[in-house]
């Protein structure tokens, strides 16, 4: 079957990273990138790219209808830290490209669509160790409000209209290619830049705060994925747990001192704290293991390992 994937908000920290392997993948021609704004030269010149708002139904209909697309990847959004200072922007985009999207499939004009969710859908009444698929939802912050709401329009457009809509949860994602875009898992990104280039990271979360995490190739092996996996083993269709490693910013700290031992780290934390704290410290994701057969691949060491390796070369 004749495959054409777009892919919406692709220059962001996860979708710089999703539109490189869906193109070497699929074939630069078949994975059309698309954003807001225009991305770096890579990403411009490897293949086709359209500036497109996804809040603009008129505009992203002609880029599906134009280029034939089946598969959508909507990866823009509001992120956590950065929708707490614009609570409706980040409602208003949030919400409507997701429905903007659905309502493509719903009309039959894509075939599939991937939305991620987030640890964000859960807050301070969930139970926080190896945190269950179904349980206690009470998100504390207009992006996690946003993630839940999302969750449950996926699964009402499935069961209504039947729209094929796959999503995961993710936790906070960690890569050297891009910068991440205003989460509250940031710091497991800056600390190795800052590590490398300073030997010592002031960190806003406090030492003890343990968050789940993933290495940026995990995150896109899990997404594409499920993608591929057959429609009949996506039993979930609100968005499914996915876990890999969990740790706190003493934990990380640690790890890097492994490679740079005179690496230091210092605490102040900020409104972001409270955000975290009111976050999952590990995730229950047998579901996706069992029903699409996800596997993580990275444990921190190994990611450290990565991380530092990569950004050395870029320094
Ligand atoms: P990001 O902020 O790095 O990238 C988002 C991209 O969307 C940016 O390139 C931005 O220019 C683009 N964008 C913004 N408004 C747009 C619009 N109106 N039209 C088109 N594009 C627009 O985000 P990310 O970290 O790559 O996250 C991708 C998805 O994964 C989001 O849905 C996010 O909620 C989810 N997620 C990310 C993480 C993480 O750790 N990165 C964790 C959980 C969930």
């Amino acid at each position: 079957m004749k495959k054409r994937i777009l892919i919406i908000g692709a220059c962001g920290q996860i979708g710089t990273e999703l539109t490189h392997f869906l193109r070497e993948k699929y074939g630069a021609h078949k994975v059309i990138a698309s954003d807001i704004r225009e991305g770096e030269e890579e990403m411009m010149n490897d293949g086709p790219f359209e500036v497109l708002d996804a809040m603009n139904y008129d505009a992203l209909q002609d880029v599906v209808i134009n280029y034939e697309i089946t598969d959508v990847y909507l990866m823009a959004a509001m992120l956590s830290a950065t929708g707490e200072k614009f609570p409706m922007k980040a409602w208003n985009l949030n919400m409507n490209s997701l429905f903007n999207v659905l309502n493509l499939a719903k009309e039959g004009k894509v075939n599939k669509v991937f939305w991620p969710s987030s640890i964000a859908v859960f807050g301070a009444t969930t139970p926080k160790q190896d945190t269950p698929q179904r349980t206690v939802m009470e998100p504390s912050t207009v992006y996690g409000i946003s993630k839940q709401t999302g969750e449950r329009w996926c699964e009402y457009y499935n069961n209504k209209y039947g729209v094929d809509v796959r999503s995961i949860r993710y936790p906070g994602i960690i890569s050297y290619k891009t910068l991440p875009g205003g989460g509250t898992t940031d710091y497991a990104v800056d600390i190795y830049h800052k590590a490398l280039k300073h030997k010592n990271y002031i960190c806003f979360l406090n030492a003890e705060t343990t968050l789940p995490m993933m290495y940026m190739e995990d995150a896109i092996r899990a997404t594409v994925g499920i993608m591929e996996a057959d429609e009949k083993d996506i039993k979930i269709r609100s968005s499914y747990n996915l876990a890999a490693i969990s740790f706190n910013p003493e934990e990380i700290s640690k790890s890097i001192q492994k490679h740079i031992p005179e690496f230091e780290i210092s605490y102040e934390p900020d409104f972001r704290q409270e955000i975290a704290d009111s976050w999952p410290q590990s995730i229950d994701d047998s579901q996706a293991r069992d029903d699409w057969g996800w596997q993580h691949q990275y444990s921190l060491d190994e990611m450290t390992e990565k991380m530092l390796t990569n950004l050395k070369e870029k320094y």
